[in-house]
């Protein structure tokens, strides 16, 4: 047998998956072109504004993200502008969006941003305190327009199933994921579109249930013949809200209660009574069983910096 034979076949193999890679890629951004979110954060290169987009898309819709990036960006048009306000004033101005340790988090890194400057590399971003891997990639690829591999739980569905065929991937996935991502995407100038091309084929056709007849990556996806096929059975897995911290029967876990707390708090310019609010942010509050939870709430918020105490009232901190 030529002993070349191996390196050879090797070699076709090679160029054989390159070329497919690239086939994906121009499909993707293809379809992405015409059918991809028109997004305000997609339109700029400032880092502040990029930054601003992703901390809130964490755990928040776009649809409940738009008005409310709109209204922070008059509100804080910049680093300086958020590192000095105050954290009522950065309170205020996240009502709606939920999750609110997020608005201190970026008030935070902006103070961190306008004391040192700028990172101008993936590491850079994530030594800033509140910027785990996905945001420090994010910030790589769509502000320093560097190539990085941003993993969320959208890229990595759509990513796992177009590279690797995996139909329900997990996070123990991102291992084999990322190295094959980071080779899509470093084969394309567009590689930043790429990433946003992932975004909405997930959002948008490539959901938990994927509408494969419909995808314009049938042809080249791993995962389309078993899907095609019924072949691929959604497992069961535990929400994510089940898995949160919960009181005994309450039908929410305690995330909402204090988004409840501290929504009446905001509407409340000088303070808010301790006196009634259990049964205002839950119908069913029984004193005898409810009001150490409703304490302990409290006091997590106060250690948080969401809220502070003033005699009988809540009030925002200064
Ligand atoms: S063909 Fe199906 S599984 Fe593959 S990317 Fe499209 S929607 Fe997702």
């Amino acid at each position: 047998m030529d002993g070349n034979a191996k390196p050879a076949f090797a070699m076709r193999e090679s160029i054989m998956i390159e070329t497919a890679r690239k086939k994906t890629a121009r499909l993707l951004l293809g379809w992405y072109d015409t059918a991809g979110r028109d997004l305000p954060w997609r339109r700029t290169n400032d880092a502040y504004e990029i930054l601003v987009s992703e901390i809130m898309l964490q755990q928040t819709q776009v649809p409940r993200v738009l008005p409310a990036y709109r209204r922070w960006l008059e509100t804080f048009p910049d680093w300086q502008a958020l590192a000095r306000a105050g954290t009522a004033e950065v309170l205020l101005a996240w009502a709606g969006l939920g999750y609110n340790r997020r608005a201190l988090a970026l008030q935070e890194i902006a103070r961190q941003v306008v004391e040192n400057g700028l990172p101008d590399s993936e590491e850079g971003w994530l030594r800033l305190k509140g910027i785990g891997p996905y945001t420090a990639a994010a910030m790589t690829v769509f502000s320093l327009k560097k190539l990085a591999v941003p993993i969320d739980t959208n890229i990595r569905r759509a990513g796992a199933r177009l590279l690797l065929g995996k139909p329900y991937p997990e996070p123990r996935d991102d291992g084999k994921l990322k190295p094959l991502l980071a080779e899509f995407l470093c084969g394309s100038r567009r590689f930043d579109d790429l990433v946003q091309a992932l975004f909405d084929i997930a959002s948008l056709v490539c959901l938990k249930a994927p509408l494969c007849p419909t995808c314009p990556l049938k042809s080249a996806c791993s995962a389309s013949v078993g899907f095609l096929a019924g072949a691929h059975t959604m497992p069961s897995r535990p929400s994510p809200a089940s898995r949160e911290r919960r009181h005994r029967n309450k039908p929410h876990p305690d995330r909402i209660f204090r988004g409840r707390i501290l929504r009446l708090v905001r509407e409340a310019p000088t303070g808010r009574p301790l006196e009634g609010l259990g049964p205002e942010i839950d119908p069913t509050f029984d004193p005898a069983h409810d009001q150490a939870w409703l304490d302990a709430m409290i006091e997590r918020m106060v250690v948080d910096g969401l809220l502070c105490r003033s005699g009988k009232r809540l009030k925002l901190p200064a």
